[in-house]
């Protein structure tokens, strides 16, 4: 049979520890079998980036800019225990945020719903997609710890030079204070993305925030969304049948743990980090969670919600069995080529990517599953594979 052809090439950001061993396994069993993989390769890998200087993290994301369509592996947000494990020459900030702030946009997530992994809310039919604004607040935020008796103000500082300055606090004793910001373009970019991706997944649009207390911050971010929703996607809602709706987080969350799920549940920055991470393990696990950074321009980059998983590459290292679950590192993989598939007018390829979404959740459905699924499963006596054995048995499925 000839490989797949593809005419473009996808940006290829490899990362570090257990989820470079599967990068390689995935790409050795899954891929270079059935593809003529175009890549636009950039290593990510901790040693490299310090090599460069970080650089080849700003490289990736022009590239990604320039061809659209990106897969990142997990990658290693250097802390002090990593510059020295590392040797590393600074503590280079998370590739993440890098790329984010390059890129803009928002970051989606949604559980790879299959059968035999049920979510612990019992009433969760369909996956809960979690929209996170990927720019600004607390990622950006400047802080500072006020030693002792004073006056903390926040002054902007016009073009002109006239200055508004507001108090924040007249210290009579230590303490902290942070200041953080976000930009007017990057909200309302955040609000499209939102929109359009509701519109393409034909799912209603939540989104919330605490705008009864951060009347100024918070209800800006509120009024964008709903300016730009009556004056752009009303009507595109309505003749999709899908409905946006506003309230305050703690309202959403109670209403999300009451929910069937199925709608898509936009959050700021810091609410959508902390709450993916619960979505996701209330459906079964970190490794269960595809993510998508869609820019306003047009840009894709698909990754894994999870990190290295560090603590498998060490027992990997000792020679020692591993079984890490592979699922969302495929799936960014699948989500990269069906959309270099889409853009590029590639059925082929869009075919392929389906095949292999099958291919993992058959596998998994027949019982065959890493130890993490083993744990939960609602299946009668899985077979527990280690982290290749996994691979293999989906590669066999595929070839099959
Ligand atoms: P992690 O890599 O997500 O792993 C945390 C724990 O979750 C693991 O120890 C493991 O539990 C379980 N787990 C996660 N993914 C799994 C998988 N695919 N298969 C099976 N179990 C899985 O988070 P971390 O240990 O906090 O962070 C490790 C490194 O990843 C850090 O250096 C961090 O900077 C980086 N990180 C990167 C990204 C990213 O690039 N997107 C995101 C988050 C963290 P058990 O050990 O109990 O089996
Ligand atoms: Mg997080």
């Amino acid at each position: 049979m000839d490989k797949i052809k593809m005419a473009n090439p996808i940006v290829e950001m490899d990362g570090d520890e257990m989820t470079r061993i599967l990068w390689q396994m995935i790409k050795d069993d899954l891929l270079l079998p059935y593809i003529d993989l175009n890549t636009e390769y950039y290593d990510l890998g901790l040693e490299y980036r310090d090599k460069t200087n970080d650089q080849v993290t700003v490289d990736s994301a022009l590239a990604t800019k320039k061809h659209h369509v990106a897969v990142k592996c997990a990658t290693i947000t250097p802390n002090a225990a990593r510059v020295k494990e590392y040797n590393l020459k600074e503590m280079w900030k998370s590739p993440n945020g890098t790329i984010r702030a390059i890129l803009d946009g928002t970051v989606f997530r949604a559980p790879i719903v299959v059968k035999g992994i049920e979510p612990c809310v019992k009433n969760w039919k369909k996956p809960i997609t979690i929209a996170r604004h990927a720019y600004g607040d607390v990622y950006k935020g400047v802080e500072m710890k006020i030693p002792g008796a004073g006056r903390a103000e926040l002054v902007y500082t016009a073009a002109d030079g006239t200055e508004t300055r507001e108090l924040i606090h007249s210290f009579d004793c230590p303490g902290i204070v942070q200041g953080m910001h976000n930009l007017t373009p990057s909200i309302e970019s955040f609000a499209r993305s939102c929109f359009n991706y509701a519109l393409d997944t034909k799912q209603e649009l939540w989104f919330a925030t605490k705008d009864t207390i951060s009347k100024k911050y918070d209800h800006t971010f509120k009024d964008i969304f709903q300016e730009i929703f009556d004056a752009e996607y009303k009507d595109a809602f309505e003749k999709a049948g899908i409905t946006y709706f506003y309230t305050l987080i703690d309202d959403a969350v109670a209403r999300v743990m009451k929910s069937e799920g199925g709608y898509i549940w936009a959050c700021k920055n810091y609410d959508g980090d902390v709450m993916s991470d619960m979505i996701s393990s209330a459906f079964g696990s970190l490794a269960m969670m595809t993510s998508v950074l869609v820019s306003p321009d047009g840009n894709y980059e698909y990754e894994a919600a999870h990190g290295t998983v560090q603590r498998h590459y060490y027992k990997h290292l000792k020679g020692e069995e591993t079984s890490t679950n592979s699922v969302a590192t495929i799936f960014a993989w699948t989500g990269a080529l069906r959309k270099r598939g889409e853009l590029d007018g590639n059925k082929e390829l869009m075919a392929f990517a389906d095949r292999l979404e099958k291919a993992t959740l058959d596998t998994i459905e027949a019982g065959e599953m890493t130890k993490d699924l083993a744990l939960i499963t609602t299946l009668k006596n899985p077979t527990v594979l280690n982290s290749e054995g996994f691979i293999k048995a989906i590669a066999r499925r595929l070839e099959a």
